[in-house]
């Protein structure tokens, strides 16, 4: 197993403009595990309550995701229940539940500490820190948080950003964490702050590269009808990771396709609720749209003037 993602496991409730979903599956680490199980076979590390559901179980062991890192716990699993207004790159979130999350002590075995790609995706930065303590010989390690955890507990997470390979978060929270309304002084400022690279989400206008590998930037891909966008970033993670992890290298030239790979996920997962358009995506679809992204970021380099 080369990938192994951290996170959460939720049940999510989410209102959009274009309709609404009570308790459905949800949680960073479950997006991003999704995603990433179209390119390698991956490791979802998580904490569920006794009411989560079996047939979600089931439906993550059908893609081939490894649940034996899941820790079923006395108690209720983590809910989360946001919503969307005609902006659909910003959430509101209306109430967080942590339930089994405040008993989850995210102790790695050791092998999966030995784990060479690894996804620290958004949950308790002190969780973060925890594992990246205790990974050993991770090939790279890469890591998610949201606005949340950025006000609440910023020291931790500065403690977790030490030593990073890659940071992925969207733009809003950059600016948060830099307390820098530039994004380039922002980007600029996180990656003195520890990550070796830093990718910027920016919802419908794409994604920024900044770091090894960068600067690099892509376009979202134009998309007509938009039903939700919870889950986005880890996909677009997912996809990203689940890409290097499957070439076994992180280069530069890996790592833009990677960023590809990412956004493409990203905007399949928009298209439906919940995990919906994931699990009856297909890899010929996601390699599909990673052509259809190529094409609509090609242009013709300027001909040098004659005479
Ligand atoms: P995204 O839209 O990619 O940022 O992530 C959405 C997912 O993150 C949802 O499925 C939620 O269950 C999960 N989530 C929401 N709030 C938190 C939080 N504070 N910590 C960890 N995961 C969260």
């Amino acid at each position: 197993m080369s990938l192994l993602v951290i996170g959460t496991a939720a049940l999510d409730s989410v209102r959009t403009p274009f309709g609404e979903r009570e308790e459905v599956l949800g949680g960073s680490a479950v997006y991003f595990a999704v995603a990433a199980s179209f390119f390698t076979p991956v490791r979802l590390v998580a904490a569920i309550g006794e009411d989560f559901p079996e047939a979600h179980l089931h439906l993550l062991a059908g893609r081939g995701i490894d649940l034996s890192g899941l820790r079923r716990l006395p108690g209720r699993t983590f809910r989360w229940r946001g919503e969307y207004g005609y902006d659909l790159n910003e959430a509101h979130t209306l109430d967080t539940q942590l339930n089994v999350l405040e008993r989850f002590d995210a102790e790695l075995t050791d092998a999966e500490a030995a784990t060479p790609y690894v996804f620290l995706a958004n949950i308790d930065p002190v969780l973060q820190q925890r594992v990246r303590r205790r990974v050993r010989g991770t090939r790279m390690l890469a890591a998610d948080t949201m606005n949340f955890w950025i006000e609440r507990q910023r020291p931790d997470l500065l403690a977790v950003l030490r030593d990073l390979d890659l940071l992925i978060i969207n733009d809003a929270e950059a600016r948060m964490l830099a307390n820098q309304p530039s994004l380039p002084r922002a980007a600029r400022d996180i990656l003195r702050l520890g990550p070796r690279a830093l990718i910027v989400k920016r919802g419908e206008y794409g994604v920024a590269l900044f770091g090894e590998g960068g600067p690099f930037a892509a376009p979202a891909l134009p998309l007509e009808e938009v039903a939700d966008p919870t889950g986005a970033g880890d996909s677009f993670a997912g996809g990203l990771m689940g890409h290097l992890a499957a070439c076994g290298r992180h280069d530069a030239a890996t790592l833009r396709q990677a960023v590809i790979y990412g956004s493409v996920m990203a905007s399949f997962n928009v298209e439906d609720f919940s995990l919906s358009r994931l699990l009856r995506l297909t890899r010929a679809e996601v390699d599909e749209r990673f052509r259809h992204l190529t094409a609509l970021m090609h242009f013709d380099p300027i001909e040098p003037a004659r005479g």
